[in-house]
């Protein structure tokens, strides 16, 4: 059997917190709700569990309070086999909350990164080592942006692969996208890291984000599946697949963990965004975003 690949995860960690309601409380009221969930989530845990399901020798580096949401998240990741001797416990901030109260069949959502903000560069120092024994690097937005440029930078140092999920959508310096070599924007964030209206086409979105120095611009379409576009290539589509949909919560996280194991057993990136879409799909017929991340051979066994 081939070596797993390595994958370091640099990212958030957070407790989510789903309230379901009959309707949402008016400003200053108080209503009753009917059930109450406490679900691991946080981009950075998302994509670390995905890959960690798919087989990938995992490791992740990021911050939690030293309360009960913070040992129960990092139980969590250690259940499912991802090495967490990076997650490091602080006092002084409690660990990140997403609260989510679903009524009326729509969802608003409060979340505060609490201790995701204390993730800093010289977490990363501490972890170089497992940056260096890595085939790839991946991180998100959910952390202090200079820890995220810093990541960057010990990456390209080791020379590994790097790719970047640009979530939540903030616009990013040239300086940083020129050092990505995999970018990953869902639609919205094709948009605004283009700076292009979100009905502008998605090869125009991508052409820009090439300009800026990215190597490979991946986006994800929701259920028409993804596109992507090398520099001096022309733009691929991949289209998705027509599965029973549960919940498409951490469809993207999804399909960053299945792009990330297969580009980092160093396969093209054709079939590492067919493998990411398969993933994907399988993941919006589960409830939950790490409960709903499936194994390789579920994958294996469905796709062939
Ligand atoms: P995000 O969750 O970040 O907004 P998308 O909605 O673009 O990302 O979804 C990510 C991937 O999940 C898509 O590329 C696709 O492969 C898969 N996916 C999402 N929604 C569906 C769906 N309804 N049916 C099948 N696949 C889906």
């Amino acid at each position: 059997m081939n070596q797993p690949p390595k994958v370091v995860v640099i990212g958030s960690l957070n407790m989510d917190l789903v309230v379901k309601a009959r309707r949402a409380p008016k400003r200053g009221e108080t209503v009753m709700g009917d059930e109450i969930h406490f679900i691991p989530g946080g981009k950075g845990a998302n994509q670390a569990v995905g890959l960690a399901r798919l087989g990938a020798e995992i490791s992740m580096i990021g911050a939690v309070g030293s309360d009960s949401f913070g040992r129960e998240l990092k139980r969590a990741l250690k259940k499912t086999g991802v090495n967490i001797t990076g997650v490091k416990e602080h006092d002084s901030q409690a660990t990140g909350v997403a609260s989510i109260l679903l009524a009326e069949g729509d969802n608003s959502i409060v979340v505060v990164p609490g201790a995701n903000a204390l993730c800093l560069p010289e977490d990363l120092e501490d972890n170089e080592r497992m940056i260096a024994e890595a085939d790839l690097v991946l991180l998100q937005l959910e952390i202090p942006l200079a820890t995220v440029e810093y990541g960057i930078q010990l990456a390209k140092k080791h020379g590994k692969i790097v790719m970047l999920n640009p979530a939540p959508a903030q616009s990013l310096s040239q300086e940083l996208l020129s050092q990505v070599d995999y970018l990953t924007p869902n639609r919205s964030e094709l948009a605004l890291l283009a700076g292009m209206p979100e009905e502008s086409s998605v090869a125009q979105g991508i052409n820009r984000l090439l300009d800026t120095g990215v190597t490979c611009c991946v986006t994800t379409l929701g259920a028409e599946g993804a596109a992507f576009m090398e520099k001096e290539g022309s733009i691929t589509k991949i289209l998705g697949h027509q599965v029973p949909v549960v919940d498409t919560t951490g469809a993207g996280d999804a399909f960053n963990a299945g792009l990330a194991y297969a580009l980092a057993q160093q396969k093209s990136i054709r079939e590492a965004a067919e493998f990411a879409v398969e993933v994907s799909a399988l993941a919006v017929t589960k409830f939950g975003a790490q409960g709903g991340m499936p194994r390789l051979r579920e994958v294996e066994e469905h796709f062939t």
